[in-house]
Order: structure tokens, then C-alpha cells, then sequence
């Protein structure tokens, strides 16, 4: 097997040098043992935040990945099936099951597998339970979400338009800009060239956001918070701009806009609506297959490539969900 280790930890954005390849022999599965072979390895941007508290020096890096069972010892896991397996950065991985789900066994064949790592997996669900769970969306409702363009933010403004509600995104290329008007997003603006921020969520939508799907924090959330609408609703997935900074950035909090306007703000995680999960990937699969949710993937080639994958999404070279085919 090849594996790659976080070989130092991240000190500001990671560099090529963090990370070393190294090559394991594995033992024979034994009674109850699977063997997986990768076909799909994602790169998330949680990597980095966890690479600190799940992770130390030598580990092999965390991640999930679509494979295909070569070998069993496991009845529950047949020969020549796919699941999607907490392994790690591996391209071969010896497992009792413990992390390893099947695929649905009617997953059809014009759906690509690597989609269980994206629109019909993890940010999927993430999108659809910030929306439903966190939010509360309700139809006409105005939905900000930001880096609208990635596997989350696709998703999240995918499901709003299913909804009825009127959708503002922003990304970090015109090109994908361009993409989220074809996903039919009411207004999506670049916020790297838009001269400001806070003009630019005005101008979107002048009567402010019921629900805001916050992917990025820092400055665009100090931007966004003061123009929640009354009772509106912040789910806070994740804070990206933040996540290289070697100390903490500082800024004024809008603490009395929150208070006169009783604005209710919650960060979650997906794996709080676990019990979901099955019934969850089931709606999203369907309107994958009704045409009603597009999943734009951005893949990289080659297990060698995954520091180099990461790090490009890291700075968003990703329209979708960055994939590495093995
Ligand atoms: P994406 O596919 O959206 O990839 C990350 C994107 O973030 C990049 O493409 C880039 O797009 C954008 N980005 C990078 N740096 C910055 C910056 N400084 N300011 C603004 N945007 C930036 O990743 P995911 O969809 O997988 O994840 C999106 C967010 O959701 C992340 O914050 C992640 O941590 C969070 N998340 C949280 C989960 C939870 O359970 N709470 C589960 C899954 C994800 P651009 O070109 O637009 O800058």
C-alpha cells in the first residue's frame, strides 16, 4: 500500500514538505478482515483544522474514500462491492468494517461512485441539514450562502432554489460566478474583485437575508451579520478563511445587530443527524436523477497528486468537490 503521513504539522498554509509518501506491506485479511482497494479519495477542508487535534507527526493523513473490497473475510462485505471507508490518505487498506459503509446496492450505473464523496456524501448531508435542520428554510425565503461554488455551497444552493427561495452566492473566480448563474443562483458576486463586501450583500439583496449558510467567516461574516433580517438564521458549517491563520483574527463583532434583530446563530456538524443519513442520501440520489441537483467535481489524477489536490482547494483551484481519482 501507499500512504501518505503528515510528516510535520501545518504551520500556516501547508506546504509539499508537511506531507511524505510512504509505501507498507500489508498483512493477509484475516477471519471478519476485508481488503479495500481505493478508486475516489476526497480532500476536505477539514483536514486542516483536525490535522492538529486528530493528528500527530507520522500518522497517516485522515480522510474517506470510495473503494472496492478485493478481498474478503467478511461476509457482510462482499468481493467486487464499493463503500465509502474512513482510511485515510491509503491506496489499499487491510479493515475489520469498523468506518467502512456499503454503497446502496441499487446505486445506479449513470451515477459516478465518486459522488458518495460529494453531492450524494458528506457535504451533501451537510448542506441539506444546515438548511433544514439549522435554518429551518422556509419557501421565499432569502438564503446567503458563501463559498458558494465548492461541494457544500453547490449543494446548499441547489436545494434553497428547490425550495423557492431566493438565493445570493459568492465565490472566488468569475468563472465561477458564472457557473453558479447557470445553477440558476439569483445573484452570485466574486468576492475577491467586488470593491466591497458589505456594498455587495446590500446591492444582492437590499432587504437583508433570512438565513445565512457560513462556510468562511472572518471578514465576510463581519460583513454579513449586521444584514440578517429579524429572527433570521446563521448556520455556521465552517470558517475557512480562517483555518491556515497562524493566530486568530480580530474584528468587531456585531453583537447588538444579533441582540435588536434576535438573530439566532448555531454551528453543527454533520454527523448530528447521523440516524438521517440513509433516508438523506436517498432524496438527494433521486434528485440527482430527476436533473434537479447538478454535481460538478474538480478531479485531480493520480494518489501522488492528493497533497498537491489539497492544497489547490485549500486556495480554491475546486469548482465542486475535489477528488482524486487512485
Ligand atoms: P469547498 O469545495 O467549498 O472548497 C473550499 C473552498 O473554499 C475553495 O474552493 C475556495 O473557493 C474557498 N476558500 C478558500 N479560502 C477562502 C477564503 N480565505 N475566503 C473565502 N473562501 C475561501 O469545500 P467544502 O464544500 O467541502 O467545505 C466548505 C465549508 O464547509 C468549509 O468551511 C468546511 O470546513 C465546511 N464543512 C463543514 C462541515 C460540518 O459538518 N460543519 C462538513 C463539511 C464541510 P473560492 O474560490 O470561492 O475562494
Amino acid at each position: 500500500a501507499k500512504v501518505w503521513i503528515l510528516r510535520k504539522h501545518f504551520d500556516g498554509f501547508p506546504k509539499e514538505s508537511d506531507f511524505e509518501l510512504k509505501v507498507e506491506q500489508l498483512p493477509e485479511p484475516r477471519d471478519g478482515e476485508i481488503l479495500l482497494e481505493a478508486v475516489f479519495l476526497s480532500v476536505d477542508p477539514y483536514m486542516r483544522p483536525f490535522s492538529r487535534v486528530r493528528m500527530k507527526e507520522g500518522d497517516v493523513m485522515i480522510g474517506t474514500q470510495v473503494a472496492k473490497v478485493v478481498q474478503s473475510r467478511n461476509p457482510s462485505f462482499p468481493v467486487d462491492s464499493h463503500v465509502v471507508s474512513r482510511s485515510g490518505w491509503r491506496t489499499h487498506t487491510v479493515s475489520d468494517g469498523t468506518g467502512v459503509k456499503l454503497l446502496f446496492s441499487d446505486w445506479p450505473a449513470d451515477v459516478p461512485l465518486s459522488l458518495a464523496l460529494g453531492a450524494i456524501g458528506m457535504p451533501g448531508l451537510t448542506a441539506l441539514y444546515g438548511l433544514e435542520e439549522v435554518c429551518e428554510l422556509k419557501a421565499g425565503e432569502t438564503v446567503l450562502v458563501n463559498a458558494a461554488a465548492g461541494a457544500v455551497g453547490t449543494v446548499v444552493g441547489q436545494i434553497a432554489k428547490l425550495k423557492g427561495c431566493r438565493v445570493i452566492g459568492s465565490a472566488g473566480s468569475d468563472a465561477k460566478v458564472a457557473y453558479l448563474q447557470e445553477l440558476s443562483f439569483d445573484v452570485a458576486f466574486n468576492y475577491k474583485t467586488v470593491p466591497s463586501l458589505e456594498q455587495a450583500l446590500r446591492e444582492a439583496s437590499p432587504e437583508g437575508y433570512d438565513c445565512f449558510f457560513e462556510n468562511v467567516g472572518g471578514a465576510f461574516s463581519i460583513a454579513a451579520l449586521p444584514l440578517m433580517k429579524p429572527m433570521g438564521r446563521i448556520a455556521v458549517c465552517g470558517a475557512i478563511s480562517t483555518y491556515n491563520d497562524s493566530a486568530p483574527q480580530s474584528g468587531p463583532f456585531p453583537h447588538l445587530t444579533m441582540i435588536m434583530n434576535q438573530i439566532r446563530m448555531e454551528g453543527f456538524m454533520v454527523a448530528r443527524w447521523e440516524h438521517k443519513n440513509e433516508e438523506s442520501l436517498r432524496r438527494l440520489l433521486a434528485w440527482k436523477q430527476e436533473g434537479k441537483l447538478k454535481c460538478p467535481e474538480h478531479v485531480t489524477s493520480g494518489f501522488e497528486n492528493m497533497p498537491a489536490a489539497f492544497m489547490g482547494m485549500l486556495r480554491g483551484e475546486n469548482l465542486g468537490k475535489a477528488i482524486i481519482k487512485a
